[in-house]
């Protein structure tokens, strides 16, 4: 195993109508591709890409909406999402609720390195991602 590259955020993210905005300060925890079926409908392509961050790294400003689904881990994933434009800002899964999950797009940068795909056992193969990435069938404990 290679020394996980954890990048040090500090930013801000807005979402499109900018009625809702995260700050982000402290290290990435892990950077994940999910190929699960939720992902897939809810970015409409093949692969979700989220950071994982402490959540008491982040601070949240403007009103969110929220809705909850079963993960195909087991777990409650809610992911929070502005009311006005629908973008999400985060997700947070109840298996790890001191944590959040960022898409990697709604942060911005060039910093994000994913390393592993996780929920592989329903990725499309339509969707090119580099063989290099650990792929897992579900998800893995202790990301
Ligand atoms: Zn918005
Ligand atoms: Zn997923």
């Amino acid at each position: 195993m290679t020394t996980p590259h954890r990048p040090l955020l500090d930013t801000q993210a807005t979402c499109s109508c900018g009625a809702a905005t995260l700050t982000v300060n402290g290290p990435v925890l892990s950077m994940l591709l999910c190929t699960c079926l939720d992902c897939q409908k809810e970015t409409g392509t093949g692969h979700s890409a989220v950071a994982l961050v402490k959540a008491a790294d982040v601070e949240v400003s403007g009103t969110l909406s929220a809705f909850a689904r079963p993960a195909a881990s087991g777990a409650t994933t809610t992911r929070h999402f502005c009311p006005q434009c629908g973008v999400t800002l985060y997700a947070q899964s109840s298996r790890a609720e001191q944590t959040m999950l960022i898409p990697a797009g709604l942060l911005g940068g060039d910093w994000f390195v994913p390393n592993q795909v996780i929920f592989a056992r329903s990725h499309a193969d339509w969707d090119t991602l580099p063989d290099t990435i650990p792929r897992y069938e579900t998800y893995r404990e202790g990301l």
